[in-house]
């Protein structure tokens, strides 16, 4: 009998040995049968692993008709041929007992990522051996001897195309960077450790990492994928100890159900601290939402859905790392779901209305009404009166604010128009835009047709944006506020000093009115500091030719003070509550009739 060598294959029952290139013996007719097969499919090839040489040639000979066989006498010459790479290996057969023993070519092939593909069947006598092996990642066990081929030969098949599928299905359900299963496979997963782990309590975790997209842009992308890639350790290092599964969504989104943990603060304060070894010079913070002890019976996308909602209550709020999801953060979130739902058809049937907060010119010897602003109010049939404080940014949130800005500017300049003809002159009326309303390509030409409608003239109509949007949106924001000035708009910095815009950049950026942030009249009284931050606002918005208006004033030591310091404009509780249009019709009569108009 010829020495098999551990590069030979045998291509036939008859147990010649020959390798690929050396094929003398075959027939012609052989050969063209083997060409065409090789056409459709490609015979897969099975390592066998046995310092027996009787053993590798029975072997051999069950699967030769089937597989292509490669043999190796030892561990050592397995690993060989396995990682050398110069055949593609599908199968590895392996015994155990040898010089170099087979566990030690499972061990390398744990801790060798090519090898993971390659599903291992060891043939073994030994039935004691068998749970050992399975911890070393084993997947399948032949009995020797060997009794049955046809079985033998079938369940390598079978096995070789198990392993084909997983690996196939494993490039699609990873996410590319981080190697953690994408949203579609995580969810799949999620309901498969139910099953696997039916007495575990579970929650469901989002984390995410603030202003990303912001250090992505700052500190490059390689920084970026740095921060990804160590939140992926940090995870995967949790779930060794504590049972779960993690999945990637976009950006620094990571999804992990786990089983129930009692300290998330704990969770979180380690995962900041490895996240921030990265660098010293930057804060990074984290949000993370937890719906906790999750009902399996629950639909996955809802429970990961309502995870999201309570993370995103954490936006604005770096201060605070976690938020748990509860029965009253549901009820808020189904509110919410029926205002946007309601929407429609409050906007149809006029719901909405406006009122208007008049502001006073207090540079003269009295107090005199030159504007008002308008603030829109929800009065609903079916929920009552609801506050701008609370549908504007869920409007905002999922575009909405853009119709109903657009509704609102169009009333505003009806009411103007119908002043006009009342009184004979114009009452200039300062409207919202929200930073979402600058992104709809419309928005200017809106404005002016509404305007021109009804004859207004352009310097009457002020555009409130908030001071956070110029530095935020720069981008679309000023380019646009340049352009509404162009056409003789007048452009208000709303809440200025709460959007933290650097004096610096103040210069180029364009508006007509600054309107100095209500937290600062607010807190003016107990903290003497803020007076003066508020005398340097008033001053800065004189040099750069700009009206300062103070908002929010409520007693007359906040009016005195103001005036006193050369605030042009005051509103506020002090002067009026926001009116609805009759009320703010019979201010105006007042008014005239005090100025003798
Ligand atoms: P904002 O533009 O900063 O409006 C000022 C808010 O302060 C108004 O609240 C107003 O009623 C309130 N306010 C006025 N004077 C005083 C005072 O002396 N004391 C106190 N404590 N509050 C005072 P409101 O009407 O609830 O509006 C809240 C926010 O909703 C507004 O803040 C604005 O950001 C938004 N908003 C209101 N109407 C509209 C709108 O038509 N469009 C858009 N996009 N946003 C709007
Ligand atoms: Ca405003
Ligand atoms: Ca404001």
């Amino acid at each position: 009998m010829e020495t098999i060598s551990c590069y030979d294959i045998i291509t036939s029952k008859k147990k010649e040995t020959r390798s690929i290139s050396e094929d003398t013996t075959m027939s012609e007719e052989q050969r063209k049968n083997n060409a065409q097969q090789s056409l459709f499919s490609v015979k897969k090839t099975v390592l066998v692993v046995d310092d027996e040489e009787i053993n590798r040639e029975i072997m051999s000979a069950i699967l030769a008709d089937d597989f292509n066989v490669l043999c190796a006498s030892d561990g050592k010459e397995a690993l060989k041929i396995l990682q050398d790479g110069e055949h593609k290996i599908d199968m590895v057969l392996l015994d155990i007992f040898m010089p170099t023993d087979g566990r030690e070519v499972l061990k390398v092939r744990q801790k060798d990522k090519s090898l993971k593909n390659v599903p291992f069947i060891v043939c073994t006598s030994d039935k004691n051996i068998e749970e050992e092996c399975f911890h070393l990642g084993v997947n399948d066990f032949i009995k020797k001897p060997y009794e049955n081929p046809d079985i033998i030969v079938a369940r390598i098949k079978r096995m070789i195309e198990l392993y084909e599928d997983r690996s196939i299905l494993k490039e699609v359900e990873r996410e590319k960077l981080t190697g953690l299963y994408n949203m579609e496979f995580f969810k799949k997963y999620a309901k498969q450790f139910d099953a696997l782990y039916p007495d575990v309590q579970k929650d469901m975790v989002t984390i995410s990492v603030n202003r990303f997209l912001l250090i992505n842009e700052l500190f490059g992308k390689g920084f970026g994928d740095q921060i990804l890639l160590t939140v992926t350790n940090f995870l995967k290092q949790y779930i060794v100890s504590n049972i779960g599964i993690v999945g990637k969504d976009s950006g620094s989104h990571f999804m992990l159900y786990c089983a129930h943990n009692e300290n998330y603060d704990k969770f979180g304060d380690l995962l900041i601290d490895e996240l921030q070894r990265l660098r010293q010079d930057i804060n990074i913070s984290l949000r993370i939402g937890v719906y906790p002890n999750v009902s399996p019976e629950l639909d996955k996308n809802i429970v990961i859905d309502r995870t999201k909602t309570v993370a995103s209550t954490l936006v604005d709020d770096y201060s605070k790392t976690i938020a748990f999801y509860s029965e009253e953060i549901q009820v808020q979130t189904l509110h919410k779901e029926e205002l946007i739902d309601a929407f429609p058809t409050a906007l149809q049937e006029e719901q909405f209305k406006l009122y208007f907060q008049p502001k006073y010119n207090v540079q003269g010897k009295e107090p005199k009404l030159t504007s008002a602003e308008v603030l829109i109010r929800w009065i609903s049939p079916k929920y009552g009166f609801i506050s701008p404080g609370e549908f504007i940014p869920l409007f905002e949130e999922n575009g909405l604010i853009a119709q109903l800005d657009d509704y609102i500017l169009r009333k505003a300049a009806e009411y103007m128009r119908v002043w006009q003809e009342k009184y004979g002159f114009y009452i200039p009326l300062s409207i919202n835009l929200s930073r979402v309303d600058i992104y709809k390509p419309s928005l200017l030409e809106d404005i002016v047709s509404y305007v021109d409608k009804n004859h207004i003239p352009h310097e009457c109509v002020y555009l409130e944006i908030t001071e956070s949007a110029f530095v935020t949106d720069s981008i679309a924001v000023n380019p646009f506020l340049s352009k509404i000035r162009e056409y003789g708009f007048k452009v208000e910095i709303d809440d200025f000093g709460s959007g933290y815009s650097s004096f610096g950049a103040l210069a180029d950026l364009p508006f007509d009115v600054v309107k100095i942030d209500m937290q600062f009249i607010r807190s003016m009284d107990s903290n003497p500091k803020v007076k003066d931050i508020i005398k340097m606002i008033i001053n800065l918005s004189k040099m750069l030719n700009a009206t300062t208006v103070a908002e929010g004033v409520e007693t007359e030591g906040q009016y005195l003070f103001l005036k006193e310091n050369g605030c042009d404009v005051i509103q506020g509780y002090y002067f009026s509550k926001p009116l609805p249009f009759d009320e703010y019709e019979a201010l105006i009569d007042k008014e005239m009739k005090q100025h003798g108009c």
